[in-house]
C-alpha cells in the first residue's frame, strides 16, 4: 500500500507554496495535484498552470463538476410540478409598534441571547408563499435550463439560484465533492491519501483555528504545511525557488480564485470592473440565464438583504452592474469616490506589495 500526496493547487500563492514544499518531502510519482475548475476562473489562472506544469515538470490533474443529470432531473420535475400548497416559512413577531419582540426561555421566561451577545428575536410559523411554479416559470425555465458544460453556471441553474455566504453550495459542489471523489477512488485502489491543504491561520477568522494535521479516517490525513506562515513568508518561499506568483497579484487582485467570487470585497470587485470587464459582463448574461430558471424569476450574483416585495426593484438593485457602480462609491456607499478615475487599469498593483518583484516577471 503506497500513499499518495493529493495538492489542492487553486492557482493562489498559498497552494503553490504547498505543492512546492510536497515535492521536495515526497518522492514525485506520489505527489499528486489537483484543480478544482469552478468555470468562474481567470485565464491567467489557467495560463498559470500551465506555467507551473512546465517549470515544476508536472502534471496538475483539472476536476470539473459535470451537472448534466441534476439538469435534466430538475427539468422533469419543473415539467411534472403540479404543487399547490404553500411553504412554511418563520418571520418575527413584532410587538404594537411593530419593534422586533425578544424571545424568552420556556420555563424560567429569561431573555435569550446569542453567542455575540446579541438579542434573539421570537420567530412564528405562518403559512408563506406558494411553491408551486407558474405555468409561465415553467416555460421561462425549461427554455434556457440545459447543460452549458460550464460548472459554475450549470449549478446555479440547477440550484435556481447563486450561492451566498450562508447557502455557500459553490464551494462544496465545484471543489469539495470533486476533490473527495478524487481522493475516494485512490483509497477504494488501496492507497493512503494525504490531503495537502494551503490553508494559513492569519488568512481569515474562519482558519484562526486550523491544525498542521488531522486524521479524517479511512485511511485519510489533512496536512496544512503552511498553517502558520504569513503572505510574504508564502511569496518568498516561492520566489527563493525561481517561481513567479500568479500575475493577478500583481493587478489588484488580493486572491485568486473565482473571478468574482461572490464574497468578494468591495475593492476588489472594483479593481475586477476596471481591469477585467468582460467577466462582470459574463456575470450579467448569467444574472439573465439563472434568473430565468429560478421560481421567483430573478437571481443575482452577489446577494443582500432587501425590503422590497417586487423582483423588479430588487434585481434592478442588486445586479452585478449595480454592485459595482456601489464599488466606486466611498464608505457607506452614499458618494462616488472621486479618485476612483484616476486608477490606472493597465498599471502594476498588489495588495501584497509585489509590484517591486516584477523583475520576477521577467526573469
Ligand atoms: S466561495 Fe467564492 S471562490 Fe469559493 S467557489 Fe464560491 S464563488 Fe468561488
Amino acid at each position: 500500500m503506497s500513499i499518495k500526496h493529493v495538492v489542492s493547487v487553486s492557482g493562489g500563492k498559498d497552494s503553490t507554496a504547498t505543492l512546492l514544499i510536497a515535492l521536495e518531502r515526497c518522492p514525485r510519482e506520489d505527489v499528486l495535484p489537483i484543480f478544482c475548475d469552478t468555470g468562474n476562473e481567470h485565464a491567467d489562472t489557467y495560463a498559470y498552470l500551465d506555467y507551473l506544469e512546465l517549470a515544476l515538470d508536472i502534471k496538475i490533474t483539472r476536476l470539473k463538476a459535470d451537472f448534466t443529470e441534476q439538469l435534466g432531473a430538475k427539468r422533469q420535475f419543473i415539467a411534472r410540478d403540479v404543487r399547490t400548497r404553500r411553504e412554511a416559512v418563520r418571520r418575527e413577531v413584532v410587538d404594537a409598534q411593530g419593534r422586533p419582540v425578544q424571545a424568552r426561555r420556556p420555563g424560567d421566561g429569561a431573555l435569550i441571547f446569542d453567542a455575540a451577545g446579541k438579542p434573539v428575536i421570537k420567530t412564528r410559523k405562518c403559512t408563506g408563499r406558494k411553491v408551486r411554479w407558474s405555468n409561465r416559470a415553467k416555460r421561462r425555465a425549461l427554455s434556457v435550463m440545459y447543460p452549458s458544460g460550464n460548472p459554475f453556471l450549470d449549478l446555479c441553474m440547477w440550484k435556481g439560484r447563486f450561492p451566498s455566504r450562508k447557502a455557500q453550495f459553490c464551494t462544496q459542489e465545484l471543489k469539495t465533492a470533486m476533490a473527495v471523489e478524487f481522493q475516494l477512488e485512490l483509497m477504494e485502489a488501496g492507497h493512503q491519501v494525504i490531503s495537502w491543504q494551503g490553508i494559513r491561520r492569519n488568512e481569515s477568522q474562519n482558519r484562526r483555528n486550523a491544525k498542521l494535521s488531522e486524521r479524517v479516517g479511512g485511511g485519510l490525513w489533512i496536512f496544512r504545511p503552511i498553517v502558520e506562515w504569513t503572505a510574504e513568508q508564502v511569496f518568498e518561499f516561492a520566489a527563493a525557488r525561481g517561481i513567479r506568483p500568479n500575475p493577478l497579484y500583481l493587478q489588484g487582485m488580493g486572491r485568486v480564485g473565482c473571478m468574482p467570487c461572490i464574497n468578494c470585497r468591495k475593492d476588489e470587485l472594483r479593481a475586477i470592473a476596471l481591469r477585467f470587464p468582460e467577466h462582470p459582463a459574463r456575470i450579467a448574461e448569467w444574472e439573465r440565464i439563472v434568473s430565468m430558471c429560478s421560481k421567483r424569476g430573478f437571481s443575482t450574483f452577489m446577494a443582500d438583504a432587501h425590503d422590497a416585495k417586487d423582483r423588479r426593484v430588487i434585481f434592478a438593485d442588486l445586479n452585478i452592474w449595480t454592485r459595482i457602480e456601489w464599488s466606486k462609491t466611498t464608505r457607506g456607499g452614499q458618494q462616488r469616490d472621486l479618485l476612483i478615475d484616476l486608477d490606472d487599469a493597465g498599471g502594476c498593483s498588489s495588495s501584497y506589495g509585489l509590484c517591486d518583484q516584477s523583475s520576477l516577471e521577467a526573469a
